[in-house]
């Protein structure tokens, strides 16, 4: 199958800008597009730039195209090419054509006054130790846009249905060419796509129904985040318009470390410090863990960095899939300076024959 080249479709070279790229596919839509060129080839030539542009106008498809050609949307099969039945033409096509866009090719609505989902907020959030490990809930000050309470949201009082386009906020225009007439319709010029005019515009917002505000709200943060983590609050983010939802609110977590406790995942590590009489010996040590002190039988002969494991003493899972447990680290200090009577006791304790097999070994090598 010979394809033609993307680029040449669209008539750009191959290090066009994407505004390069989105003009020249105007173009070619103005004029192929099946409403407006009754020749028998338009709708092919239409399709072929639709497909190109949705190619080249993403930067990730445009990589693969540019290294694989038309291979990198092969199904296999012998290449029935990229399917761009998803691409969202929308935008475009009202750039070009002007609110609601109808073509043979299915229904394009563009933007008018259809009601549209608020953008999503981001908001860090600084724990402790424990109200990471707990959970906790939450003063936050967030700064997000919502609806002007002076106007309601709409901008301005007095609030009449718009007389140019009837409230639909798109006018419908008939145009002329050598190859006919046909309607298109544009965004209302007189509401901007609202379909409403207003007597007076509000001074509070002026006039664009929206103000920037801080507030606080009250959030409840799940035991067991950990830093780095982001949780979406719904609704929170900023007001949509025309009577759209509302974006969400994500908040990212920075946990503070803590004095002691060492945290990885859903794990606690802490080092307890021992005396050289306690690991060869053995001892009982209290210890804190996150829920409150624990007895601890540390056994005669640890070794140093031997590692006691506390079941289901770290911290749970938000996601609910249970605890973490908590790791004590048996670490044995070295004195580096010893009273006269702890001395003697080493100096004692050296004359003593050791029968340690690998000192023998080493005793007998020397002699
Ligand atoms: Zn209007
Ligand atoms: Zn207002």
């Amino acid at each position: 199958m010979n394809k033609k080249d993307y680029y040449e479709v669209l008539g750009v070279s191959k290090n066009a800008s994407q505004d390069e790229i989105k003009s020249a596919f105007r173009k070619l839509a103005k004029k192929y597009h099946p409403d407006i060129n009754k020749d028998a080839d338009a709708p092919e030539k239409f399709k072929e730039a639709e497909e190109a542009y949705s190619v080249l106008s993403d930067e990730s498809k445009r990589r693969q195209y540019d290294q694989y050609g038309h291979a990198a949307f092969s199904n296999g099969s012998g290449g029935a090419g990229y399917d761009f039945s998803d691409f969202d033409f929308a935008d475009i096509f009202s750039d070009i054509f002007g609110g609601n866009f109808t073509s043979g090719f299915g229904s394009y609505t563009g933007r008018g006054n259809r009601p549209t989902k608020g953008r999503d907020t981001l908001t860090k959030v600084r724990l402790t130790f424990e109200e990471a490990a707990f959970g906790c809930k939450k003063d936050i000050e967030v700064t997000t846009s919502e609806d002007c309470s002076y106007c309601d949201g709409k901008g301005g009082t007095g609030e009449s249905t718009c007389s140019k386009c009837h409230g639909s906020g798109t006018v419908t225009s008939e145009q002329r060419t050598i190859l006919g007439s046909f309607m298109t319709r544009t965004t209302c010029p007189e509401c901007n796509g609202k379909g409403k005019t207003y007597d007076k515009e509000c001074t509070h917002c002026h006039g664009k129904g929206k103000v920037k505000t801080t507030k606080t709200i009250n959030v409840k943060i799940p035991a067991g985040v950990d830093d780095g983590n982001q949780l979406r609050v719904p609704g929170k983010g900023e007001a949509g318009t025309n009577g759209g939802p509302n974006g969400d609110l994500y908040l990212e977590f920075s946990v503070q470390k803590h004095e002691i406790f060492e945290r990885e995942g859903q794990d606690i590590y802490f080092t307890l410090p021992l005396t050289i009489p306690e690991v060869v010996l053995g001892c009982k040590k209290e210890i804190p863990t996150l829920y409150g002190k624990v007895n601890l039988t540390i056994p005669a002969g640890t070794q140093p960095n031997d590692k006691m494991r506390l079941k289901g003493k770290g911290i749970e899972d938000p996601n609910r899939y249970g605890k973490g447990d908590m790791y004590v680290i048996l670490d044995m200090v070295v004195p580096t300076k010893l009273t006269k009577e702890q001395k003697k006791l080493y100096e004692e304790l050296n004359k003593i024959e050791n029968n340690d097999s690998f000192f023998k070994k080493l005793k007998d090598y020397l002699k």
